[in-house]
């Protein structure tokens, strides 16, 4: 069974439909990069997932578990906010803008959620965060401010504040597009150390060599369409879509 399945999305704004149809269905531990023109709907496909939008028709199922559904004409029911809530916690989302609290230490940062969201003690999440500070490479820094840090500092602290509350799935929209050109190959980095230990990503991206190499899949969308998905080296050696071609020329 797949780990997320997503059927039939729709969604418009304001009468403008930016979703017509999109499906995906993913297994656990795999990688899914999405490629596609800015406007396309990439990043609400993925804020879809995150609850951030909600979907006009179209069915969400996460881990065997409905999110959302659509029968026959009508429009799309949510499940209860209970369930809601309990899928929520399996995301964990990382943006273009990092989003840490500007008054809190890196540290802090780190354990806010587990402790506002989860309840857990410092006691229980301080060996987590102290390990996903080192994984990160940001341990020397955990006393400081965000202000002090360097924009793929920051970004590697927003992700690893996302993994200290444990989520089965990583979203990422476009976690490089902020920062200056030579520091994204360190955030690069960390999130092609979490796809080798096979943690289930969705990734916005316009860095083509990266999703090349870090993706299972390619999905690149366009007006509201997935217009062409498969394997990486299907996609860039050899994309069957015209419209797929001329994106990847206009990226090199
Ligand atoms: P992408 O991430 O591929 O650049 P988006 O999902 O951000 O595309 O946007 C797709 C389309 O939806 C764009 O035309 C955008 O202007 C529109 N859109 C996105 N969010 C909103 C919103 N909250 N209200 C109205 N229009 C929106
Ligand atoms: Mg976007």
């Amino acid at each position: 069974m797949s780990f997320i399945e997503m059927k039939q999305i729709e969604k418009s704004f304001e009468g403008l439909p930016v979703l017509k149809n999109v499906s995906l269905s993913m297994a656990k531990g795999e990688v899914v990069a999405i490629i596609g023109p800015s406007g396309s709907g990439k990043s609400t496909f993925l804020r879809c997932l995150g609850q951030l939008e909600m979907i006009d028709r179209g069915t969400i199922v996460v881990d065997g578990t409905p999110l959302v559904q659509t029968t026959g004409e009508g429009p799309a029911v949510y499940s209860d906010k209970k369930t809601q809530q309990q899928l929520l916690l399996q995301m964990g989302m990382v943006f273009q803008q990092f989003n840490l609290f500007p008054h809190m230490t890196v540290w802090d940062n780190i354990l806010i959620a587990p402790q506002m969201v989860k309840g857990m003690k410092s006691s229980e999440i301080a060996p987590v965060a102290e390990q996903l500070l080192k994984k990160v490479g940001l341990w020397e820094k955990r006393d400081v401010y965000p202000a002090k840090l360097s924009g793929g500092q920051k970004q590697r602290v927003a992700i690893a504040r996302a993994l200290a509350m444990n989520p089965s799935i990583m979203l990422f929209d476009e976690p490089t597009s902020a920062l200056d050109p030579e520091l994204t190959g360190e955030v690069l980095r960390t999130i092609q150390q979490l796809a080798e230990e096979h943690m289930t990503m969705i990734i916005v991206t316009h860095e083509m060599a990266f999703a090349r190499q870090v993706a299972d899949r390619i999905i690149f969308m366009a007006d509201g369409i997935i217009q062409e998905e498969g394997e990486p080296e299907a996609i860039f050696a050899n994309p069957k879509s015209p419209r797929t071609k001329a994106f990847l020329d206009s990226m090199l």
